[in-house]
């Protein structure tokens, strides 16, 4: 479900929030306002997931992109179906084990998975699918 901007999305979710590492406002777009107010996509399976992750992996996860408005998706070069348009999360591997955060991903439940060279994209995908970015795929295989 879609909200304007982190402030209607806490009014609404604070009584029900239960994912104790994450924040609306990290998940929410940062376009910074050029083309929204800081919308929020919720979806409490990918929260879920997401903690189920963090727990896996053991420490925090740094996330770099979350969910994006088209006009931020557009901008940041994001495919024209991304799910980051609903719900995804790009997470920062500095600090971790690539191929462990690979794992503890799978493990939580993530279905798309791409796999770059500074982060890893994990959403969840009826249909899955794994993918490199330019020049990543060397740093995955081995
Ligand atoms: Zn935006």
């Amino acid at each position: 479900m879609l909200y304007p901007d982190p402030a209607a999305a806490n009014r609404a979710l604070s009584a029900l929030w239960h994912w104790p590492h994450f924040t609306v406002r990290e998940l929410s777009c940062r376009c910074g306002g050029r083309f929204c107010s800081g919308e929020y996509w919720h979806d409490a399976e990918f929260l879920d997931a997401l903690e189920g992750l963090r727990a896996r992996a053991g420490r925090p996860l740094v996330l770099t992109s979350g969910h994006r408005c088209a006009g931020w998706n557009a901008a940041v070069g994001g495919a024209p179906l991304s799910r980051h348009k609903q719900i995804a999360a790009d997470i920062q591997i500095a600090g971790h084990s690539r191929h462990q955060l690979l794992a503890a991903a799978i493990g939580a439940g993530f279905t798309g998975l791409g796999l770059a060279r500074s982060f890893l994209h994990v959403d969840r995908r009826a249909r899955p699918a794994r993918w490199y970015y330019p020049g990543s795929e060397r740093l995955w295989i081995q």
